[in-house]
């Protein structure tokens, strides 16, 4: 059972990998850091599994790779995505030239988020579990902490910085007035499979005819198993909002000539995820919001780890800095929100513009067929789909040559 009172210098809200990176750099840097989660460690987290070349180099850079290396989890080299009419495109990304590790990896949440907290609490970052969190503790306009509910118990946390990492769940950012209801998501669904035949050392994308509406994916996991699911763009039919997925997913699988005899290994689970950056404000007074919180999740491809993580080592330079100043909950959040508009700004404005395009059946059709034979249009498509060439790449003159020639 939880203490009812905790003092820290920083408190950090949900242990996901977004929150547990914050806790990690933090803790480095010597601040006294306590990161909680309403859930008990380890847990499951509903998810696809897939980490990007990009999320490969943030786990480098924190120093857990060689870890999750050496533990024989699945590489990824490359992506297969297949077009509504059938038109394929494969990429490796050791081709690719775009400064990004030549590989990705299959990690179950429920193992990489534990390792993650592990790595954070090695640093010396403390961690409650089973703490729900209501909502901030102010004096004035300023938040000095959070309140919540332990096994129930109420519990206070008291720093002078609260950074919340609580993910596509708003339940928190109401009270903090980030926001006051749930933006658009794109609605997703996965399951665990054994009997997939022939899985490879590729994430797998389908625009299947019947799915115009989203893709489902097949990524394999070292044991054999694969991570199947569907993600459905939240924009792209009104009626995707109220969809089935549950039913979408057992349509899709049942067309796909190596998902139909396929068994579910444990329940198929749903969630939804948050892609709206940079509509909320993303700092106040003493808080920070980092990762899926900000809504930072490539609309296209539904990959959140890589930003949950990266925006967190933003989230922790900005703390750390505004913990050295003489007024935490003033300097943090200023800066910060400039370096998160740096960062991502220009990358989310254009790529929610392309997104309603290129993921048109039509475009998609052309596009994953003319990529093949262009090798400047396949790099730009798996550049944007990486999140390391602008998305405005789409509209280039050479782009669009070499879509219609
Ligand atoms: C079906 C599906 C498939 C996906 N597939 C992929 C994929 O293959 N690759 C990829 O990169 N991304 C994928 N994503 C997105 C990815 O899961 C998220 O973007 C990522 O988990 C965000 O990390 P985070 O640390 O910000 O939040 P989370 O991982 O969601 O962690 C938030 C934590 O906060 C805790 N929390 C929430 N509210 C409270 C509270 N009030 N009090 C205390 N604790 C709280 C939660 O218990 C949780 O542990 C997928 C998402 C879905 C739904």
């Amino acid at each position: 059972m939880p203490e009812n009172k905790y003092r820290a210098d920083v408190v950090i809200v949900g242990a996901g990998p977004a929150g547990s990176t914050a806790a990690a750099l933090l803790a480095q840097r010597g601040w006294d850091v306590l990161m909680v989660d309403r859930a008990e460690f380890p847990r499951d987290k509903t998810c696809g599994d897939g980490l990007t070349p990009r999320a490969v180099a943030v786990l480098d850079r924190l120093g857990v790779l060689p870890a999750l290396t050496s533990n024989g989890y699945q590489r990824i080299n490359g992506a297969l995505t297949v077009a509504p009419n059938g038109a394929v495109f494969h990429v490796r990304f050791g081709d690719l030239g775009l400064g990004l590790p030549d590989y990705g990896l299959v990690v179950p949440r429920f193992e990489l988020d534990d390792r993650l907290r592990r790595h954070a609490m090695a640093l010396g970052a403390r961690f409650v579990a089973g703490l729900h969190v209501t909502g901030p503790l102010r004096q004035g306009d300023r938040v000095t902490g959070v309140e919540g509910q332990a096994g129930g118990q109420a519990v206070r946390v008291e720093a002078p910085l609260t950074i919340v990492a609580t993910g596509a769940s708003i339940g928190l950012l109401r009270p903090f007035g980030v926001l006051s209801q749930m933006p658009p998501t794109v609605n997703a669904i996965r399951g665990y499979f054994t009997g997939v035949p022939d899985l490879s050392d590729e994430f797998e994308f389908y625009f299947d005819r019947e799915l115009t509406a989203g893709y489902g994916w097949i990524f394999p996991l070292a044991d054999g198993r694969a991570n199947v699911g569907l993600a459905l763009f939240n924009w792209h039919r009104r009626d995707n909002r109220e969809a089935n997925t549950r039913r979408l997913l057992a349509d899709f699988m049942a067309r796909h000539p190596r998902l139909a005899a396929a068994s579910p290994d444990g329940p198929v689970k749903g969630y939804p995820l948050r892609t709206d950056f940079p509509r909320y404000r993303s700092a106040g007074r003493g808080y920070l919001l980092t990762g899926e919180a900000l809504g930072l999740v490539h609309p296209i491809t539904g990959e959140g780890i890589d930003l949950a993580m990266e925006s967190a080592e933003v989230a922790a330079a900005a703390a750390d800095a505004a913990l050295r100043s003489q007024d935490p909950g003033k300097e943090g959040p200023a800066c910060y929100s400039r370096a998160l508009a740096a960062a991502y700004g220009r990358f989310f404005r254009a790529v929610h513009v392309v997104e309603r395009i290129a993921t048109q059946p039509r475009a998609l059709n052309r596009l994953l067929r003319k990529a093949p034979q262009h090798p400047y249009l396949a790099r730009t498509l798996a550049g944007i789909n990486l999140g390391v060439v602008s998305p405005w790449a789409a509209f280039y003159p050479r782009t669009w040559w070499e879509m219609f020639t």
